[in-house]
This record gives C-alpha cells, sequence and structure tokens, in this order.
C-alpha cells in the first residue's frame, strides 16, 4: 500500500493513463479518506483503496445502427459496473460525443459514494455511448438506442445492474430502450429507472434531481438559520436537472436569474418566473431548440454566446446569493469560482457531477461558504430511482406526495451524516469530506463483511 496519497495516485495514474476526470475524482475521494485509513487500518490490510478504484467489470461494445439516410453509423458502448458491495449496480446512461472509458469511470466511481450516502441499498455503475442525440430524428434515436440496448441487455437485470438517465437520456431515449429489453427478453421487469408512469415510472422520478440539490442548499442554509426565500440564484444547463431546480426554487421563493446551453447562456435580470419555466421546458423538451430562443420572446433576458477565448464563463460573474451547476463536469474554473465568490455567491449545491475543478473546490472550502458537493447535492435522482425500484418491486405506486416526502427525508439524511462525518474528522463544515467518508465507510465495511471478491 502506498505511504501517502501521491503515491498512491502515482499507482492509479500509470493503471488507467489518460483517464484525467477519472483520476480527479479518485484523487478528491482519496484526499478525504486518508485520515479514515489511519483509524481504521482493516481497511489497508483489506487492500480496500485499491479494490473501490478498480472496476468489477468495464463492457464496451459496438452499436452499429443505419441513420435517416440509409448509411450505416457506428458507435461505441459502455457500462462500467464499479461496485455491487451494497446492492445492485445503479447510475444513469450518457449519450454524448465526449463520452469516454474516463469520464465514465469517474461518473461510475462518484455514483457509488453517492449511493452508499441516500442509505439505499444500491451499488454504483455508469454507462453510455458516444452518440449525439442533438439533430438527430426520433427514428434515428430509437434504431441507436435499440442498437445500444442489443447487447446490454445481457448485462443488465432488476437484481443485477438497473441504468438510468443522465446527459441525452431522458424519457424517450428509456422508453425506447426499455422496449427493446422487453423484446428482447420477453419479460416486464424494472431493469430501468425513469420510465414512463404508465409503465413502471415513479412520480418525482424527473424532478428529482433538481428538486434534491435544492432541497440540499436548503438544509445547508438552515445551519445558518436562513431559507432560500428572497435569494438570487445563478443556475447553469436548461436540461432535465436545471428545469427542476429552477421549479423548486421558484416553489421555496427563491429568484433564479440565469440558465444555458452548450451554445451560450441568459441572464434574465428580472427572474425566471414559471411562465418563462414553462417556455424553456417546452423549448428543450418538446421542440428540442437552442437557449437563445429565450432572449427572443422575453426583452428583459440578455443572451450571451460561449466565447472559448474567454478564460472564464461570464454566467458565473453575476451578483447572486446562490449557485446551482446543473449542466456537465468541470463548467466552474478556477477564475469562474473566484467570480462566484467576489459577487457575493456564499451557497453552492451542485446538481452536475464533479462541475468545480479542483482548484476551484478548494476557494469554496477555505472561504468557508456552504458548498454542496454533487455527490451529496444531486444524490435526489438516484434516490428516487431506488425508490422506483422499490415501487417496482412491490408492483405499487406512492403517490406525488409521499416520494416528496421521502425525498426530502434523504436529502435531510445525506445532509446530516455529511455534517457529522466532517465534525468527526477534524473538518466541521466541510461537506466534500463529510460526504467521501460518510459514502466510503459504509461501502468499505461492506467490503470487509463479503471477503476478498
Ligand atoms: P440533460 O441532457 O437533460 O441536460 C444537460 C444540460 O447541460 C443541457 O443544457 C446541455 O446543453 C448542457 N451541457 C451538457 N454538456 C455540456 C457541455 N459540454 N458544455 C456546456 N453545456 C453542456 O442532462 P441532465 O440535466 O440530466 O444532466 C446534467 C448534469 O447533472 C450532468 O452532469 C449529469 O451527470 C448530472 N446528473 C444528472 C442526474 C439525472 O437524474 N438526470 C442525476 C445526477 C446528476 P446542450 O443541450 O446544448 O448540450
Amino acid at each position: 500500500m502506498a505511504q501517502n496519497v501521491a503515491g498512491f495516485m502515482e499507482n492509479v495514474t500509470a493503471k488507467n493513463p489518460s483517464e484525467v476526470e477519472f483520476h480527479q475524482a479518485v484523487v478528491e475521494v482519496v484526499e478525504s479518506i486518508w485520515p479514515v485509513l489511519d483509524k481504521r487500518p482493516e481497511y489497508r490490510k483489506a487492500k480496500i483503496l485499491e479494490r473501490v478504484t478498480e472496476p468489477e467489470r468495464v463492457i464496451m461494445f459496438r452499436v452499429p445502427w443505419v441513420d435517416d439516410s440509409g448509411e450505416v453509423q457506428v458507435n461505441r458502448g459502455f457500462r462500467i459496473e464499479m461496485n455491487s458491495a451494497i446492492g445492485p449496480y445503479k447510475g444513469g446512461l450518457r449519450f454524448h460525443p465526449s463520452v469516454n472509458l474516463g469520464i465514465l469511470k469517474f461518473l461510475a466511481f462518484e455514483q457509488v459514494f453517492k449511493n452508499s450516502l441516500t442509505t439505499l441499498p444500491m451499488g454504483g455503475g455508469k454507462g453510455g455511448s458516444d452518440f449525439d442525440p442533438k439533430g438527430k430524428s426520433d427514428l434515428e434515436v430509437m434504431r441507436f438506442t435499440q442498437s445500444f440496448m442489443s447487447e446490454l441487455f445481457r448485462h443488465i437485470g432488476p437484481n443485477t445492474d438497473v441504468p438510468a438517465g443522465d446527459i441525452g437520456v431522458g424519457g424517450r431515449e428509456i422508453g425506447f430502450m426499455f422496449g427493446q429489453y422487453k423484446k428482447l427478453r420477453n419479460e416486464f421487469t424494472g431493469i430501468l429507472t425513469g420510465k414512463g408512469l404508465n409503465w413502471g415510472g415513479s412520480l418525482i422520478r424527473p424532478e428529482a434531481t433538481g428538486y434534491g440539490a435544492v432541497y440540499f442548499s436548503a438544509n445547508m442554509l438552515q445551519t445558518r438559520n436562513e431559507t432560500l426565500e428572497g435569494k438570487t440564484c445563478l443556475v447553469s444547463g436548461s436540461g432535465n436537472v436545471a428545469q427542476y431546480a429552477i421549479e423548486k426554487l421558484l416553489d421555496l421563493g427563491a429568484k433564479p436569474v440565469t440558465c444555458s446551453d452548450s451554445g451560450g447562456y441568459i441572464y434574465d435580470e428580472a427572474g425566471i418566473d414559471r411562465e418563462k419555466l414553462a417556455f424553456i421546458m417546452e423549448l428543450k423538451n418538446v421542440k428540442r431548440g437552442r437557449v437563445s430562443e429565450y432572449a427572443e420572446k422575453f426583452s428583459s433576458a440578455v443572451y450571451t454566446p460561449v466565447n472559448r477565448d474567454m478564460d472564464h464563463n461570464p454566467l458565473w460573474d453575476h451578483k447572486a446569493d446562490c449557485a446551482y451547476p446543473c449542466a456537465t463536469q468541470n463548467e466552474v474554473n478556477a477564475v469562474d469560482a473566484a467570480n462566484l465568490l467576489k459577487n457575493g455567491v456564499y451557497v453552492i449545491s451542485e446538481g452536475a457531477n464533479m462541475p468545480t475543478v479542483p482548484e476551484g473546490v478548494n476557494l469554496f472550502v477555505d472561504a468557508k461558504i456552504l458548498y454542496g458537493p454533487g455527490k451529496a447535492a444531486n444524490a435526489g435522482g438516484v434516490a428516487v430511482s431506488g425508490l422506483e425500484m422499490s415501487q417496482n418491486s412491490m408492483r405499487y405506486n406512492w403517490t406525488r406526495e409521499e416520494v416528496d416526502q421521502k425525498l426530502l427525508g434523504i436529502m435531510k439524511s445525506i445532509h446530516d451524516s455529511s455534517v457529522a462525518a466532517a465534525n468527526e474528522f477534524g473538518t466541521p463544515g466541510n461537506y466534500v469530506n463529510g460526504a467521501n467518508i460518510a459514502g466510503f465507510v459504509k461501502i468499505a465495511d461492506s467490503m470487509l463483511d463479503q471477503g476478498v471478491v
């Protein structure tokens, strides 16, 4: 076993060359849990850390399909089955041209600890493809997803591995994949979550990640006897997570003023109200249009296109109280982090996975603001996926209120266990350490119980 974090990371980097996002995710966890290893030598002896950084299984496969013009296209499919110590593998599928092995391994690794934090019995996994759904017809998306599932189906199952959505995978894609699985297996079982309500889905699943990230920020604010009422909030992204973060911010009396897509962002000084949110939802979920159209419709908004020559994203350079990065990994760089602090932002709740670069995370932690890392703050999505699995097993549906109450309770529990672990290991208020440690201990203890497997 390496003697320090740098030594351990040298091995991880040598073994997984060029997987930079995976290295980034691992080093953050390892730094947090090193003091735990000092207290629990049995973890070192059983090489728990070496084992949790090695996927239990990696599946890579060819996904051939035919586009609307009759041309054959070939994409690559993946499923990373990272850790099943506390339950079947669970985690989303991402369809985006940037998808590669390193990105999915980082996501699967984060998922292991996140799922552990939810209190539900779910292991960690992640998968997807470099397929780009943007600009594709519904039929092309259907042909691609059917081909993708024609291989994936042999690796998943309700007690083995239960994928869900992520970037580029929403209700439409889950529907096509579920249909293909059912045809191949001749079996109606809960092998995916995020399903439609008519065929086994859970109420509140689409809303859960965004709602959960806002609940998490409310829990953090509560430690200072504050609420979200009247707070100005910056949100990035305009997909599933961003939309429902904005909705819950409105429910709780806050004022969201931004949202974005990969083309640019809008700043609406008057605030994004319910009517404007309905416009965004229609634009993104039905018309599949661009966020620039928001500024054409509402004169109170200014649209700024992405400028790759800038060293920062101007979305994070507005006066505000709270920020919710809900687009993608590493979207908040060190300059953005400094800008957020300069503009008075003191609550950050990450809807996206690993949206802040390590230098930015350090700035937030050093500034002692209320910083909720994605692993904890966005766990509401997978938590309600876990509730969807339970409902499928029981063949019973909870009401909207029941699921929302359970989500509220789970987010509070994640918050409180992160606070408790941070306190126990001498870093009060550090939700990064807290979430990593609380998630890790349960996994490590379960792995010890189950022997060297
Ligand atoms: P969607 O595909 O619904 O939306 C993604 C949004 O982020 C879009 O607005 C998209 O813009 C933008 N975006 C994606 N990639 C980039 C990029 N490289 N640069 C700039 N903008 C980008 O995905 P979700 O809302 O589901 O996911 C958002 C984040 O939340 C991801 O990090 C995901 O891993 C995380 N997450 C999602 C969960 C879920 O339940 N869905 C659960 C937990 C975490 P455009 O349309 O132009 O590409």
